[in-house]
């Protein structure tokens, strides 16, 4: 006999069980709620899109495009990709359903699973869950500290503490090619010394060497020149102004000159947000994003301003175990549980269970158990205030027994008031 074959979950992917589901909608509830109260709206995207949608928006070298994303052709022979990440699909579709006639600046918000291929490891998986914010048709300097605001606070009211946010300013198409070719100039001389990666990276994208974990290259980033003194008036004027407004709300940030973020889309303003002890071993960033004024013209669409930040589940749900923080289960205390006896009572409660739903009323029941004791053992492990039984007799007669758990005293009511008399018992206690 062929041997039966056992399937896992692919690598870098994982189930979440209904005992983990908690953290999910806690997380989903606040940004719901925040996003909402600061006039966000949701949007959702398709799972896969097309695969140079990706490449012209992050860029070729951008290490997602290089070598994260999940590319498939298709029947037809379009090739299409996992999605990896939220910005540019919402990009697309800005430009494909005429978003920019709506009242600007339009406010986006999203939730949802994407997917790299990367080394699975805590905190880096290959299906991961993301959520972001996305501000269309605003310049102003204010758009870009309410991301940052708004993204605070979910953690805030997750309950995470000890995490600090880095912000730079990586400057303009005007201002960024002069710090390029300083930059150039700085790394030339010390060519040699770099790993082999950033010897590519010197090549294909500078600023890519600041995210080198190699401890030359890291001591090499620290002796680097600065792109804040190389910004233009106006970057230099809308940095300022970012910061000002952090100030105004009390953000604990942090400059970070040498944060770029591996994308190229980002220009002026760029913001991660850091747990400040190492939490998951190896220390990974919650989130971040940036301004991204060029992408929805790179894209095809008009000039636009925009800005945006995109934060993971995983690592606030390991911070939230971590810390230890409470998450309560949103499941509905049971009080009234329904138990019967006999295939007439149970075709009669199935209907009587609706009705009960319509009523607004939560009730538990154990129809595949044929013996009332047994059925009485799980309403009292749920912890029901009252069972309601029916029996051969009652489901006859059209009555039904009402037992009060902490007393144990029972009652015949009849079937038709039945909901009328559990509403009056469930207010009088509360
Ligand atoms: P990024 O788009 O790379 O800036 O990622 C933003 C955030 O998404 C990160 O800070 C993480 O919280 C989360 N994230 C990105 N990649 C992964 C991954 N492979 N596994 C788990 N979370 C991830």
């Amino acid at each position: 006999m062929a041997k039966t074959q056992i399937f896992y979950a692919p690598k870098g992917t994982y189930d979440i069980l209904p005992s983990d589901q908690k953290y999910w909608e806690r997380i989903n509830k606040i940004v719901r709620e925040l996003a909402v109260f600061y006039g966000f709206e949701r949007i959702d995207t398709p799972i896969f899109e097309e695969a140079s949608l990706f490449s012209r928006g992050l860029g070729l070298t951008s290490e997602v495009v290089d070598k994260q994303m999940y590319v498939f052709k298709t029947r037809g022979g379009d090739e299409l990709t996992l999605r990896p990440e939220g910005t540019a699909p919402i990009v697309r579709a800005y430009i494909e359903r005429g978003m920019s006639v709506f009242p600007q600046p339009l406010k986006l918000y999203y939730s949802g699973p994407m997917f790299r291929h990367e080394n699975p490891q805590k905190g880096r998986f290959r299906q991961f869950y993301q959520w972001g914010l996305e501000v269309f048709g605003e310049k102003d300097a204010v758009a870009d500290a309410q991301v940052i605001h708004t993204s605070f606070q979910v953690f805030k009211e997750l309950g995470i503490s000890g995490f600090n946010i880095q912000v730079n300013s990586i400057g303009c198409k005007k201002c960024r090619p002069r710090f390029r070719d300083v930059l150039n100039n700085h790394y030339h001389s010390f060519l040699k010394r770099l790993c082999p990666d950033c010897k590519r990276r010197f090549k294909e994208n500078i600023f890519r060497l600041f995210d080198c974990k190699n401890e030359n290259c890291i001591a090499l980033k620290q002796t680097a020149p600065q792109v804040i003194e190389y910004l233009c008036d106006e970057c230099h004027n809308h940095f300022k102004y970012v910061l000002e407004f952090l100030d105004e709300v009390n953000l604990p940030y942090l400059l970070n000159p040498y944060l770029f973020r591996g994308l190229d889309y980002y220009s002026q303003t760029v913001f991660e947000f850091w747990p400040e002890n190492e939490v998951i071993p190896g220390n990974f960033a919650l989130g971040g994003g940036g301004r991204y004024n060029y992408l929805v013209e790179t894209l095809g669409g008009k000039p636009t301003p925009a800005v945006g930040g995109a934060f993971g589940f995983e690592r606030a749900i390991e911070i939230m175990r971590a810390q230890k923080i409470k998450v309560a289960d949103s499941k509905p205390k049971i009080k009234v549980f329904l138990a019967q006896l006999g295939i007439l009572a149970k075709r009669r409660c199935l209907k009587l269970m609706e009705e009960f739903r319509q009523a607004g009323i939560t009730v538990a029941e154990s129809f595949g158990r044929d013996s009332i004791k047994a059925q009485m053992r799980v309403a009292d492990r749920l912890g029901a205030e009252w069972v309601l039984i029916l029996g051969q007799k009652e489901a006859l007669d059209g009555t039904i027994i009402l037992r009060e758990m902490s007393s144990g005293s029972q009652e015949v009511i009849p079937q038709e008031k039945v909901i009328q008399i559990v509403k009056k018992r469930l207010a009088a206690k509360g």
